[in-house]
């Protein structure tokens, strides 16, 4: 199926809460403007060149998401225009975020990572750094944290995958308890989406399925 027929076939079955966000990385601009005339304009990468070179090049009305995670030297590039950083993982990058958003006149949307996947090369903040973090986020002036994102661990094993999903979502609910007015729950991608959805995604991040496999 072509890069259209299969966004719209995501779409199609996408409850109205849920938003798509277009994995586009590695892919060349010829595919990117293929699914932005299918009327998609969200897309995500996760190298901050890589992103920026098809931000300068493709029309402006697209919301550019790294859902990568983040090298501080490289915020800068991406300051600018990027609309939302999913990929928030350490103190670090939120004061680095935090620094060039300002220096932009910018409040920088972003998510804070939390680690739910058995593997330990996953990145993320634990459940507890997490609780502990929220109480400080009015101290970044010039990002404004309205949610979490997770990956679950790579497996074939759907019991595993959910119940991941739903530690994730289980704290997201904690974090809505203590007043943090989140609003994005950022978790599924092709192969676990449906399940995500299920367990309380409100964006999903859909590469593969949407542009093919990638090299
Ligand atoms: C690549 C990537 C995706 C998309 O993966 P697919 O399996 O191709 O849908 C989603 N989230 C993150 C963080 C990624 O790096």
């Amino acid at each position: 199926m072509s890069i259209s027929e299969n966004l719209k076939q995501i779409i199609q079955e996408l409850p109205s809460h849920v938003s798509l966000v277009a994995v586009s990385k590695t892919k060349p601009l010829a595919d990117l403007k293929m699914a932005y005339q299918t009327g998609q304009r969200i897309f995500g990468e996760n190298k901050i060149q890589e992103m920026t070179q098809k931000w300068e090049a493709l029309p402006k009305d697209i919301s550019w998401h790294m859902i990568g995670n983040v090298q501080t030297n490289k915020i800068k590039y991406m300051a600018p225009y990027v609309s939302l950083v999913h990929g928030i993982d350490r103190i670090k990058v939120l004061q680095e975020l935090n620094k060039e958003a300002a220096k932009n006149n910018r409040v920088i949307e972003g998510l804070l990572q939390v680690h739910i996947a058995e593997e330990e090369t996953k990145f993320g903040f634990s459940s507890d750094e997490i609780l502990a973090l929220i109480d400080q986020l009015k101290t970044f002036k010039n990002v404004h944290i309205k949610g979490l994102m997770g990956m679950a661990s790579f497996t074939e094993n759907k019991e595993q995958v959910q119940s991941e999903f739903k530690s994730l979502k289980k704290l997201y609910n904690q974090c809505i308890f203590k007043g943090c007015g989140f609003n994005t729950l950022s978790m599924g991608m092709s192969g676990d989406y449906k399940l995500a959805i299920k367990e309380g995604s409100t964006l999903i991040r859909v590469g593969s399925k949407i542009f093919g496999e990638r090299n």
